[in-house]
C-alpha cells in the first residue's frame, strides 16, 4: 500500500517573496512545521544573532546565510539597513527567509520591516514561532497562568529604543492588574525593575523566576524573590527572561526537565504554600 500522502499543504516561498519566520527561543526543536519547510527551500537566510546554529544548519545546502546581528562587540546593524537588505534580495529575484528569534512581532521589530516591505512593494508571509516567554516559561516548569492563582499576564520589555527601563509604562496599574509579568531583556535594569515593582505596591517574598538561555542545553533557572532578584541575577548572562508571579511556585512541582534529570517533584507545590499561608 502507498504511504498515505501529506494530510495539509505547505505554502511556498515565491521567488522576489519575504517569509518573516519565528525560529523559537534555541530548541530546534520548537521550530513550526512551516519555519522548517522555509529553511529547506530559501535562497537567502537573513538571520539574528539569537538564532541556534543548530536551526542555522537546517538551511539548505547553498543557501546564502546572511548574518544581521551584532557580532564582536560591533554595533548591529540599523534596522533601516535590514530592511533594505531585505528588499534587496527580494528584488533580485531570492526567496527569502527572515529568521528572527522567538516569535517575529514579539519585541522582535518584524513589525518594523514587514512594513519596509510593504512601503517597498514586496510580498510576504509572516509565520509566528514560540516567544522566549512561552518557549522559556514551559521549559522551565511554570505554568504561565493557573486557574487559582491568575487570569491575565503580561509580556514587558525591560529596555526602550534608548536602553532604559520604558517610562511609558503604566507600573503602577502593572503591579496591581496583572498578578504574572514576564520580562524581556530585563537583567540590566532588573533592580531599578523591581524597584517600581515593590513600590507599587508587589511582595518583597513574591516569587521570581529569572530563565537563562531558555531551551538551549545550558538553560538555567534561578528562582528567587523580588527582593532579592537583582543580587542572584548578578552572573547570569543574556538572553533571560524574568517571570515575576505566583505561578512561580509551581515549578517546585512542574520542573520536568530536572525530573529526567532525576530530581523528585513536590506533587502540591501550590496547597502546601497556600495553607501555610493561611497559617492553617
Ligand atoms: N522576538 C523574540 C524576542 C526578542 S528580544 C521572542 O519572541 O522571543 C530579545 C529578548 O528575548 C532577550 O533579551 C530575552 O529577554 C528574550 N530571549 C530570547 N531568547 C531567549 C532564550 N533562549 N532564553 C531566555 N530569554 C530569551
Amino acid at each position: 500500500m502507498d504511504a498515505p500522502g501529506p494530510i495539509f499543504a505547505l505554502p511556498e516561498i515565491a521567488p522576489g517573496e519575504v517569509w518573516l519566520v519565528g525560529a523559537g527561543p534555541g530548541d530546534p526543536a520548537l521550530l513550526t512545521v512551516a519555519a522548517w519547510h522555509a529553511l529547506g527551500v530559501a535562497d537567502v537566510v537573513v538571520y539574528d544573532a539569537l538564532v541556534d546554529e543548530r536551526v542555522l544548519a537546517l538551511a539548505r545546502p547553498g543557501a546564502v546565510l546572511d548574518f544581521a546581528g551584532k557580532r564582536g562587540g560591533k554595533p548591529s546593524p540599523r534596522q533601516p539597513d535590514i530592511s533594505r537588505r531585505l528588499v534587496r534580495h527580494a528584488r533580485d529575484g531570492k526567496r527569502v527567509l527572515r529568521l528572527k528569534g522567538g516569535d517575529p512581532f514579539v519585541f522582535g521589530r518584524g513589525g518594523e520591516e514587514a512594513l519596509a516591505l510593504v512601503a517597498a512593494g514586496v510580498p510576504f508571509r509572516v509565520v509566528p514561532g514560540v516567544t522566549a516567554a512561552v518557549g522559556g516559561l514551559a521549559y522551565a516548569g511554570i505554568p504561565m497562568t493557573h486557574r487559582d492563582l491568575n487570569s491575565a499576564v503580561a509580556f514587558v520589555t525591560g529596555h526602550n529604543l534608548a536602553g532604559a527601563v520604558p517610562d511609558g509604562l503604566d507600573w503602577q496599574a502593572l503591579a496591581k492588574g496583572v498578578p504574572v509579568l514576564v520580562f524581556y531583556m530585563a537583567l540590566k535594569h532588573l533592580p531599578d525593575i523591581c524597584a517600581r515593582l515593590r513600590a507599587a505596591g508587589r511582595r518583597d517574598d513574591e516569587p521570581v523566576a529569572i530563565v537563562a538561555r531558555a531551551t538551549l542545553p545550558d538553560q538555567r533557572v534561578v528562582v528567587t524573590t523580588l527582593a532579592e532578584a537583582p543580587a542572584a541575577a548578578a552572573g547570569i548572562e543574556p538572553p533571560a527572561v524574568v517571570v515575576v508571579g505566583e505561578v512561580v511556585r509551581l515549578r517546585a512541582g512542574l520542573d520536568w526537565l530536572g525530573a529526567l534529570a532525576g530530581r523528585a517533584l513536590d506533587a502540591d507545590p501550590v496547597g502546601r504554600e497556600l495553607s501555610r499561608a493561611a497559617g492553617t
